[in-house]
């Protein structure tokens, strides 16, 4: 990645402090330390490569050298945002969409944490958080994305499809103006964290709304039925096929089409 040019399409945004790495473990990892030892709101952690890149429950993510987006975003919730942490996945994934939008590119939101293009996986989003005490003391929001071909795994080594923007936008995208295009969206969409049209928003851009799915959760429990929406706290709202409504919380939860 080109440090200065990177410089220069972040120069006009609010963020806090940026670190830039042509390799590191991963993004997370580092941000987590810096988040725990001081970092300022919407410090930046951002890196070419990561050799340890983290999915959910320690499952690898890949960030090969020269093709990805490997960032991790700090936040330090204000009062008012706290009670919203759980809608903090839905506004990274929503930046993510509309920075595609702006590309003409529609993409669907694979809750809780993946962005789809073509029924594919383009982003993965990973957020963790700081603790004081009892509080929410710090958040990273780690955002991957497959930008160049060559950032896409093998399918062998992959349980969801993936794709890149390459795929969809040819080989000159470049990856300091989409970071840019991204943090912008999550700046201007983080004062509505609280409101309803966000979960609206989130709703309307979810994979397989109105469709059959299935949600394993953990151990291979499993529900299943037609997702209708979002709960107020972001959970996903399931219809059963006798009519019942099933909540699907947070965790660790993989999403598919159903049968
Ligand atoms: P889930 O597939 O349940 O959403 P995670 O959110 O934890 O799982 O993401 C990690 C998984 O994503 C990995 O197990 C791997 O299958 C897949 N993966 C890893 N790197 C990439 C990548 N660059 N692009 C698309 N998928 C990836």
């Amino acid at each position: 990645m080109n440090q200065n040019q990177l410089k220069k399409a972040l120069s006009k945004l609010p963020l806090g402090d940026v670190r830039y790495f042509d390799s590191i473990g991963s993004t997370n990892n580092e941000a987590l330390a810096w988040a725990t030892g001081g970092a300022r709101d919407l410090s930046l952690v951002i890196a070419d490569e990561q050799t340890a890149g983290r999915g959910r429950l320690d499952r690898k993510w890949f960030t090969p050298k020269g093709s990805a987006l490997a960032v991790s975003i700090i936040l330090r919730p204000a009062a008012g945002e706290k009670p919203h942490l759980t809608r903090i996945v839905g506004l990274a994934a929503l930046a993510v969409a509309d920075a595609l939008r702006t590309r003409s590119l529609v993409s669907q939101i694979k809750w809780p944490n993946d962005v789809l293009l073509n029924g594919r996986k383009v982003a993965g989003i990973l957020v963790e958080s700081v603790w004081s005490g009892e509080e929410v003391d710090g958040l990273v929001i780690g955002i991957g994305m497959n930008v160049l071909k060559g950032s896409v795994p093998s399918a062998e080594l992959l349980q969801f499809p993936a794709t890149s923007l390459e795929e969809s936008l040819g080989p000159l995208v470049e990856r300091e103006p989409l970071l840019h295009d991204i943090l912008a969206g999550l700046i201007a969409l983080r004062p509505h964290l609280g409101s309803d049209s966000f979960i609206s928003s989130w709703e309307k851009a979810l994979a397989f709304r109105g469709e059959q799915v299935q949600a394993e959760q953990g151990e291979g429990s499993l529900a299943a039925g037609k997702l209708l929406g979002l709960e107020s706290d972001g959970s996903l709202r399931l219809m059963d096929e006798d009519g019942k409504s099933i909540t699907v919380r947070f965790g660790d939860v993989s999403l598919r089409p159903g049968k």
